[in-house]
């Protein structure tokens, strides 16, 4: 017998290991690792955690099957928040920082795994151990009720008592989270605006904000620590008369010697497993509270409201007639009107120029065409079709769109064009890059169009970043080409040749620049002159020249002295 016992024990050993270390932080089968106290270096780490309550071969097992599951939650919820971020409309995020969602992302959606752990295995876990222990006292002592009930009170014990604390704690993790996401903004706008900082002499003001910002995110955590010790010292009160009760019953029995001096410490031992088992089950609404305030984050970004769209919209292939403004005004969700009773028409085979001083809302006339925002009043027509009732990638895929500010990738130059056409053949891009005066820069690049970019494109100039945009949008080839005062920042030359890019286009595109310039403006067959949100002039240079006393007239007039 004593063989075979040897021989079965042996083998369970290899398959299952030992038990019972309590629950810190083991061997190989378990990484719950080590965490810093504060919410991110927590959650980092609970995004990789793995377990397993066993040792041995099933441990091994069942721990890298744990921490795969864990991880392919994270995955999930991670790419969901990021698709939902890249839907949001352009304002949602106006009063965010970037940081903040980058927290919210990154450390705020290991909570829903956490709160799934825990509502799935705290309840069953608990359940099989207390009646476990329950069967092993009254199998091999008899009948103990004073000891059951005493261990299973602890759950309405740890409950209640902790209960008034609940809101509390959830409060402060909610704070904890915050202040370590206004501490990842701070590092993500100091980075972003580095050269302003230097330039300014401000680094010394940026450090010590961030300073400021970090020590308050780990001082928001230590909040949280207090919150769990006042609930902790609450439940402990009560919870000490009730093991105190069951300690005296325990006792009585050894001096009545019903049970030996042995047995006491294994009977104690049982009803400590009833006390744990209970904890964990009145503790699992306190214990959801920290996942709580993280869910929290999580799912205010996904329940902002995404680019709405109506279910059956109209697809839409290529552009015939042109692009009309019927009467808009726009909006912004501040207040800020932008745009007021604004009509045009900007028939294929032109180019409309926008012309205005800053702030009189051109680049948000422009951002209603591809439906970038939506107007309150008035209708934004595509080929007498309105844009609302179209279907909106189909709608995007007719506009190609240069923005005021260049948004590059840490990409090859060839990734970057190839952007406004997945797919581009390399003659395509060449082509483009020749349209838009970037071909030769490009060539002059260390490696030609396979140059990282680096940063936002930090390793080019300007008037280089605003070619490689031009560029993308040529290469679209979309019948819609709306550009942002591309011509800014380039030179005279490059700016001849981006022009007459732009009228060999018009042919067969409908063509909307906005412009300060006068040397592009002038090439238009349509100026519009916006000011206040409102179109004051229309018509040709000509046409506008010869009004005396012309908006357009005093603007070009300002200009032109300045340059001489
Ligand atoms: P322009 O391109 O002609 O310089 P914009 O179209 O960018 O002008 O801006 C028009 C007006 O709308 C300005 O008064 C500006 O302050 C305001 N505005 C622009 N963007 C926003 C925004 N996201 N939220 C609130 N107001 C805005
Ligand atoms: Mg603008």
């Amino acid at each position: 017998i004593l063989f075979w016992v040897a021989a079965v024990q042996l083998g369970l050993v290899v398959l299952v290991g030992g038990f019972g270390t309590g629950g810190g932080e083991r061997d190989e089968t378990e990484a719950w690792l080590s965490s810093g106290h504060d919410e991110a270096t927590r959650t980092e780490n609970a995004a990789n955690a793995g377990f397993s309550f066993a040792g041995g071969l099933l441990g091994l097992f069942d721990f890298r099957y744990t921490m795969r599951l864990t991880q392919r939650i994270n995955h999930h919820y991670r790419s969901k928040l990021f698709g939902r971020i890249q839907t949001l409309p352009m304002t949602a995020f106006d009063d965010e920082r970037i940081g903040d969602a980058v927290y919210r992302v990154m450390y705020d959606t290991p909570s829903i795994t956490e709160a799934c752990y825990r509502i799935a295995l705290t309840p069953p876990g608990a359940l099989i151990a207390i009646a476990m222990a329950v069967g092993i006292i009254a199998l091999t002592f008899g009948d103990h009720p004073v000891i059951y009930w005493t261990g299973l009170a602890f759950a309405p014990v740890a409950l209640l008592a902790t209960l008034p604390f609940a809101g509390m704690l959830r409060r402060r993790h909610g704070e904890a989270r915050k202040a370590g996401a206004t501490t990842t903004a701070t590092i993500e706008e100091g980075m972003t605006n580095i050269l302003a900082v230097q330039s300014l002499g401000g680094h010394g003001r940026e450090k010590r904000r961030f300073d400021r910002d970090s020590w308050t995110s780990f001082g928001r955590y230590r909040g949280v620590v207090l919150a769990a010790m006042l609930a902790f010292l609450a439940a402990l009160v009560p919870g000490v008369a009730l093991a105190a009760t069951s300690f005296l019953y325990v006792t009585d029995l050894v001096i009545e010697e019903q049970i030996s001096v042995g047995d006491f410490t294994l009977l104690f031992t049982y009803f400590t497993q009833i006390l744990i088992a209970s904890v964990d089950l009145g503790a699992l609404w306190i214990r959801l509270q920290g996942a709580a305030a993280g869910l929290n984050r999580v799912f205010f970004l996904m329940d902002l409201p995404g680019e709405a769209d109506s279910a059956e919209g109209q697809q839409i292939s290529g552009v015939t007639r042109g692009v009309s403004l019927d009467r808009v005004s726009y909006t912004y969700p501040d207040g800020t009107q932008a745009l007021r009773d604004v009509s045009l028409d900007a028939p294929v085979g032109q180019v409309t120029a926008l012309v205005g001083p800053a702030g009189a809302g051109k680049s948000t006339l422009a951002y209603l065409i591809p439906r970038f925002l939506s107007p309150q009043q008035g209708q934004v027509r595509i080929d007498g079709i309105d844009a609302e009732t179209l279907d909106r990638r189909s709608l995007r895929s007719q506009v190609a769109f240069v923005f005021q500010e260049t948004a590059l990738f840490d990409e090859t130059v060839l990734e970057n064009i190839r952007l406004g056409k997945p797919g581009a053949s390399e003659t395509e891009v060449r082509r483009a890059a020749r349209m838009a005066g970037a071909d030769e820069f490009i060539g002059r690049l260390p490696d030609g169009y396979q140059t990282r970019l680096g940063r936002s494109g930090g390793k080019l100039s300007v008037g280089q970043k605003q070619r490689l945009a031009i560029a993308r949008a040529l290469v679209r080839e979309a019948p819609i080409l709306v550009l942002d005062e591309p011509t800014s920042a380039l030179d005279h030359e490059t700016e001849g040749r981006v022009v007459s890019a732009l009228r060999q286009a018009a042919g067969e595109h409908v063509v909307l620049v906005i412009a300060h310039r006068l040397s592009t403006v002038r090439a238009a067959d349509q100026i519009l002159f916006l000011e206040s949100g409102r179109i004051i002039e229309r018509g040709s240079h000509t046409e506008l020249m010869a009004l005396p006393e012309g908006a357009y007239r005093r603007y070009v007039e300002l200009q032109t002295r300045g340059a001489a």
